[in-house]
């Protein structure tokens, strides 16, 4: 028999389908939301629900925003001439925090990885050759070091490199096989003036 009522078994279930929550963190999050004033807990599941429905890509780049672009496109100080290839907007934060790239990004929202059968038109490939059209002197490339970003790298260095604008793949100064989510700011920023070409 279950300990307790099914509302508060499916509150439990419901908290522990989300990623990094485990069973235990799950009932402990329920009891800490059951004891909440009412009006916190409306805040809370209003806040979740304003940002599901009103946040989506940015034109450009395809990082999440809730505005046409997102603030790295929308800033005039970016040089919008050098565009960062990364694989998620988790990498892109990353790479905002180090607070040294000036350019842009792309964020192509996945990897190519013929395992899972995700092809080139699975990612947004198809978005950055046509950002290429305008004008742009650099494409520097930090997908990651993975089977799947190595791949990925390959195949944008082959897709750029007709066009005639430099396409750079970041040192590997990132640990191999790494999320470069979890490396920190100064490998990260070292990883990009060490840059080789592709
Ligand atoms: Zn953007």
């Amino acid at each position: 028999m279950d300990a307790y009522s099914s509302k508060i078994t499916k509150l439990v279930s419901e908290l522990s389908s989300l990623p990094g929550i485990g069973a235990k963190s799950a009932q402990r999050l329920a009891f800490h939301i059951l004891n909440m004033p009412p009006e916190q807990v409306k805040k809370l599941t209003d806040t979740i629900m304003d940002a599901r429905t009103t946040v989506h890509y940015c034109k450009e780049c395809w990082n999440l925003t809730d505005s046409e672009l997102c603030p790295i496109c929308a800033d005039p100080r970016r040089d919008k001439t050098t565009i960062m290839v990364v694989e998620t907007p988790r990498d892109l934060a990353a790479y905002e925090k180090t607070g040294k790239y000036k350019g842009v990004y792309h964020v192509l929202h996945g990897a190519i990885s013929p395992m899972l059968g995700i092809g080139p038109s699975d990612i947004r490939l198809k978005e950055l050759m046509t950002r290429l059209q305008g004008d742009v002197h650099e494409v520097i490339v930090a997908t990651n070091f993975t089977l799947e970003g190595e791949t990925t790298a390959t195949y944008i260095g082959k897709l750029v490199k007709p066009t005639g604008i430099r396409v750079t793949r970041i040192a590997s100064g990132v640990p191999v096989g790494g999320d470069l989510e979890y490396t920190d700011e100064v490998t990260l920023m070292r990883a990009v003036e060490g840059r080789v070409d592709l």
